[in-house]
């Protein structure tokens, strides 16, 4: 509808945004099964196994900072954060294709280091690199890179499959990420300031590690398997605990309730954030690019998943009234918001 008044895309916020230029359309083919609204989209390939495409932009200066993010990392992590969403609906990524705006002002070398770490992450999750697109830019780098993946069709798991009394379990540990990315920019700041100073990064490696080289859980995802589990809902933590448990909350329409003391936390992720005066229950929250995976099970699934170190229970899935919560350490319940709390 023409209008005169133009808004501001900040005051839709990302997720608005996406409903409102995607509200109109409608799927026209038999074989879209489902189009926006996960992690990613699915189409019909045939009785027993369904295609999962994804795709996510990387944008020089909002995503990433080459002062210090080495182009080899940055390689690896574009295609880990596409595959990624494809383990967030227990499907196996299979090809990507990479396409990149570069500025002529970037030497070849360079792109071959970003290149160089794309070829890792294609051996270690076991994909196909099948084409892309190249353009000039009027400045800096952006990749973009899209993912398709196979799943069984009675093992797809979407966002929107949890029931009321779900348990909600994360894989790995929370918030490594976010302190990651604040050791390196603490020191891209001293650097920027006085660049006769050494940046300061020894001790904080695993860090840093979890803030460059972000794993796609795949590994994961064949646990399942072997574990005869298929999640009720499943989501990649992109954006935050808080986020992305909200996401599997409104698409499931129910509430939730999590035990701080149960998110599972490294003590150097814990002890940084308190160096940095941050509340380490916010790295988990809020801080994002954990790229864990956040699901649900049904509760008599719990035995095969119980005592297994590469899950951690951290509460259950509730009606929609009762709202979603957090239990603080002082056993409050405390409202969650999708950005602080
Ligand atoms: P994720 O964090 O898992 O990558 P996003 O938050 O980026 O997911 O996207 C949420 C949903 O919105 C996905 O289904 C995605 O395909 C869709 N989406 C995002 N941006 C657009 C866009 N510009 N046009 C159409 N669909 C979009
Ligand atoms: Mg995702």
């Amino acid at each position: 509808m023409p209008t005169n008044k133009t808004n501001n895309i900040d005051s839709l916020g990302e997720f608005g945004l996406i409903n409102r230029l995607t509200a109109d359309f409608n799927l026209k083919n038999s074989t879209s099964l489902f189009g926006v609204g996960d992690d990613c989209a699915i189409v019909e390939l045939n009785d027993k196994e369904s295609l999962l495409i994804t795709t996510d932009l990387l944008v020089e200066g909002v995503h990433f900072n080459l002062m210090y993010v080495p182009l080899k990392h940055l390689g690896y992590k574009a295609v880990a954060i596409n595959v990624s969403d494809i383990c967030a609906m227990n499907g196996r990524a299979e090809q990507i294709t990479v396409s990149i705006a570069v500025s002529s002002k970037f030497p070849i070398e360079a792109l071959e280091e970003l290149y160089a770490g794309i070829n890792l992450a294609c051996d270690a999750f076991h994909v196909d690199l099948v084409g892309g697109d190249m353009s000039a830019a009027y400045a800096g780098l952006t990749i973009s890179i899209t993912a398709v993946g196979r799943i069984e069709n009675n093992k797809i798991t979407m966002r929107s499959g949890a029931s009321s009394k779900d348990i909600i379990m994360v894989t790995g540990s929370l918030g490594a990420s976010y302190m990651g990315l604040q050791i390196l920019e603490r020191e891209n700041e001293v650097f920027k300031a006085n660049s006769s100073v050494q940046p300061e990064l020894d001790g904080f490696d695993s860090l840093i590690q979890r803030q460059l080289k972000p794993e796609a859980r795949h590994d994961m995802v064949e646990l399942f398997a072997q574990l005869g589990v298929i999640p009720t809902s499943m989501i990649d933590i992109s954006d935050g605990l808080a986020s992305d448990i909200f996401h599997l909350c409104e698409k499931s329409e129910l509430g939730c309730q999590l035990f701080e003391e149960k998110i599972p936390m490294e003590d150097k992720t814990k002890l940084t954030a308190l160096e940095f005066n941050i509340s380490p229950i916010t790295c988990a929250l809020n801080g994002g690019e954990d790229y864990e995976l956040l699901f649900t099970i049904k509760q008599e699934d719990f035995d095969k998943v119980a005592g297994n170190p590469s899950f951690t229970p951290i509460g259950y899935m509730t009606s929609k009234e009762e709202g979603k919560n957090l239990v603080d350490m002082n056993g409050e319940l405390i409202p969650l918001k999708a950005q602080g709390w």
